[in-house]
């Protein structure tokens, strides 16, 4: 406990309290609401008396759907691999670290970072090795080869990523396969943004790499995100494993959740990824020349250069003028970038561009 830390973004938290009606380019979820039918399967399995304890490892027709997934768009052969339901992405890491880290094992995963996986991999007893990627976010294999040491367990990848919105290429994925291949490591690939794609198709390290474990979530692409679902998919003595700890943990995501899942597993998201995307372009028009920002392909993020270098002294100003963003150390070893969320109406986001444009000059 003495290793997790929470006072940077307590402190942006503490200052955002004092403002009346922030323009709020903090949040990192979706500012649609859950799709209709999702809503509507949810209340119907509620009425219908889904709401005990499911099977530990989830209901066995969203593990057959999302079986599916991974034979059809991933063409994983169904003797090779077991999937497991969780309660949210972030459980499913949690489990994976209790799972897999033994004490002083190293993680490697990109910097900037999910503000999550540090901690987590601190909580199993490991050592974070995060990989600088500034000033591009691009993953370079040679940083990432000369983390690797005798104790790296596993790479944690995070593409579409929080907070940068960087989407790796296949060629890039390949390149961290083959270094991950040389070790035969575990890769973790945190799939959840992967609806959320705007100028090439989503690739999968699933697809390129065996020795992955995949996790995709319903949080961020149907706005879920306080009903806890996400699934996850690897090798089977690994999910056999993290059920078994399930077992004594969260014992099963929630019911209702799984069984509006199949549902939402069925829906349309692209008209909400659509709206993204020009929100992404919105933020690219209005930031690229003045911060120089590097265009994000994918999620709903944008990793700005802070004017001056220091990202808190310039969120502090924002906050000040009523904008609420993050700085970049509450996810980064560094602290010269901020985060933008542009998950919200166009107006605000307008309005919020304007004023830090403004706050550049
Ligand atoms: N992974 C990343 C990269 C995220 O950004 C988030 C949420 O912000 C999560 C995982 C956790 O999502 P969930 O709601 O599925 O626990």
């Amino acid at each position: 406990m003495a290793l997790l830390d929470a006072s940077g973004i307590r402190k942006v938290f503490d200052l955002a309290a004092k403002l009346k009606d922030p323009i709020n380019l903090s949040i990192g979820q979706p500012d649609f609401d859950v799709p209709e039918p999702i809503k509507d399967q949810a209340i119907h399995a509620i009425r219908q008396g889904q709401n005990k304890y499911t099977q530990t490892q989830g209901t066995s027709e969203l593990r057959s759907a999302v079986a599916d997934i991974c034979t059809q768009e991933l063409g994983w052969q169904p003797e090779n691999f077991d999937c497991m339901i969780a309660s949210g992405v972030s459980g499913a890491l949690l489990l994976a670290m209790l799972t897999l880290v033994n004490d002083g094992d190293e993680v490697v995963f990109a910097d900037p970072y999910f503000v999550m996986y540090s901690h987590l991999v601190n909580l199993g007893g490991g050592v974070p090795v995060p990989v600088d990627t500034y000033p591009d976010f691009r993953p370079d294999p040679n940083r990432i080869a000369d983390a690797i040491t005798d104790k790296t367990r596993m790479l944690i990848i995070n593409s579409p990523s929080n907070p940068t919105g960087a989407v790796y290429t296949e060629g890039e994925l390949k390149d961290i396969a083959e270094i991950a291949s040389k070790r035969d490591l575990l890769v973790i690939s945190d799939e959840i943004y992967n609806l959320f794609c705007y100028d090439q198709p989503f690739v999968s390290m699933a697809s390129v790499y065996e020795n992955t474990l995949l996790m995709r979530g319903f949080s961020k692409s149907y706005a879920m995100t306080g009903w806890r679902l996400a699934w996850c998919a690897g090798p089977k003595a690994i999910i056999n494993k993290m059920s078994m700890l399930q077992q004594y943990t969260f014992v099963c995501a929630p019911s209702m959740a799984q069984a509006a899942g199949i549902t939402a597993l069925e829906t349309d998201v692209s008209g909400y990824a659509a709206d993204y995307k020009k929100k992404r372009d919105m933020v690219c028009d209005a930031l690229s020349e003045t911060f120089g920002l590097i265009r994000p392909g994918g999620a709903f993020y944008a990793f700005v250069p802070a004017p001056g270098g220091n990202a808190t002294e310039f969120v502090t100003k924002a906050i000040n003028k009523n904008v609420l963003v993050i700085p970049g150390n509450v996810f980064s070893l560094k602290d010269t970038h901020f985060r933008l969320s542009y998950a919200t109406s166009d107006e605000k986001l307008e309005k919020g561009l304007e004023i830090l444009c403004k706050l550049a000059k």
